[in-house]
């Protein structure tokens, strides 16, 4: 079987995995190389949350971008439930951004008024209106912002979606195989190795997750990214608990099918340490309580952990290599790479065509922000 490729994805999460689709549906022969299992780090970690109101202001480049990528939900989820069979679970049940104190009520009345005057839809309600709602959300609890375009998908089920789908259009999957090194000519990448030795491609993608800058460390670029471990645990519940997801400083939580509910997640910036700690947990389950109280009722599964790719100034790097031709960069998603993911997959296969993007991505472009560039 011939090693060439029209173009070659590193990374089998959720990034790589819609890059490689949609490079597939445009008819290109494609190879996805992954390191270790599919979905097997931050994009099988997610909570699934598709918070594009609740995560950003309502203004700026990435609003617009994960605007337009939450809106592609609902086909893709046709579209891979068509090709695989496999359901993302995809959940509009809206979001409620609670509030703590007297200083988040007017932080997120400010973000209503400002999305409000965007064409969003965000409300503001009481207490009272919020247990209207939610009956289990805690007496404390005096206001919140409610967004109701904001839903959620199963992000392991996505992920495996986006590679099945890939695989059903002839996309060549590959685990537990570890890019070690690019090959390069006259300012052009050639192809790469591995521990399975060379594979050909003019056109190369590195959606290497928080592990992107180790792979490109050899090309002279040190992009300005760094690692934040995120933990999780979920538990299952006979009586439906919430309809809507509570979504809160440092901890949420997100009802899925079957009585399941995810609580997350904990922040802990540069470390690449997977483990789940007791203090991790204890931490969410005492958020949890207080926000839904009779969440204790609830029985225990499981919890993990994750590697968010965080970048310095919260924008993911979506382009092209300033110095060699043909390698692209899709990384630096942080808590949103679940959100972003079809809107990712789509640019980064107009880029690599040679098309223009339907936005402007100048803002993500990769030579914005590099911490070494020889
Ligand atoms: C606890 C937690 C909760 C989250 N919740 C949400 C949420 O609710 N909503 C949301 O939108 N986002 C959420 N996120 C963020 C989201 O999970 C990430 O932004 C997204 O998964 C990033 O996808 P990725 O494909 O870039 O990275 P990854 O999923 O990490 O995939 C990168 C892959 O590249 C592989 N790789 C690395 N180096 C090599 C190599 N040299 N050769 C071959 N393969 C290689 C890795 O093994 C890995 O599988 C959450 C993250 C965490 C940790």
């Amino acid at each position: 079987m011939s090693n060439t490729y029209d173009a070659i994805v590193i990374g089998g999460g959720v990034i790589g995995g819609s890059i490689a689709y949609n490079l597939a549906k445009r008819g290109s022969k494609v190879l996805l190389l992954e390191k270790d299992r599919l979905a097997s780090k931050s994009s099988g970690a997610a909570a699934g949350m598709l918070g594009a109101q609740a995560e950003m202001d309502g203004v700026g480049s990435l609003f617009q971008l994960a605007k337009k990528s939450r809106g592609m939900f609902p086909t893709l989820a046709n579209e891979i439930k068509e090709k695989t069979g496999i359901d993302i679970d995809l959940i509009n049940k809206g979001m409620l951004k609670i509030c703590l104190n007297d200083q988040d009520q007017q932080e997120n009345k400010r973000i209503i008024t400002t999305q409000r005057q965007n064409g969003e839809e965000a409300e503001w309600l009481t207490g009272s209106e919020i247990r209207k709602k939610e009956p289990a959300v805690s007496e404390a609890i005096t206001g919140a912002m409610y967004l109701e375009k904001d839903g959620h998908v199963d992000a392991t089920q996505l992920t495996l979606g986006f590679l099945k789908s890939a695989t059903v259009l002839g996309v060549v999957i590959k685990e537990y195989v570890e890019v070690h090194s690019f090959k390069f000519s006259n300012g052009k990448v050639t192809g790469i190795e591995t521990n399975e030795g060379h594979f050909t491609s003019d056109k190369i993608i590195v959606a290497g997750g928080a592990w992107s800058n180790k792979i490109l460390a050899e090309t002279g670029l040190q992009l300005d990214t760094y690692p934040v471990k995120g933990e999780c645990f979920s538990v299952v519940i006979q009586q439906p608990l919430l309809s809507s997801t509570i979504f809160s400083h440092g901890c949420y939580l997100v009802p899925k099918k079957g009585g399941r509910i995810i609580v997350g997640a904990t922040v802990i910036p540069r470390t690449f340490n997977q483990q789940v700690t007791v203090e991790g947990i204890s931490l969410l389950m005492e958020k949890a309580k207080y926000l839904v109280p009779s969440i204790v009722e609830a029985e225990w599964e499981r919890a993990w952990a994750g590697i968010r790719p965080q970048t310095a100034d919260g924008l993911p790097y979506l382009g092209e290599h300033p110095i060699y031709k043909g390698l692209f960069v899709a990384t630096g998603h942080f808590r949103n790479g679940i959100l972003l993911s079809p809107i990712t997959g789509e640019v980064i296969a107009d880029l690599v065509e040679g098309k223009e993007p339907p936005l402007n991505l100048s803002p993500f472009r990769v030579e914005r922000m590099v911490k070494q560039y020889t």
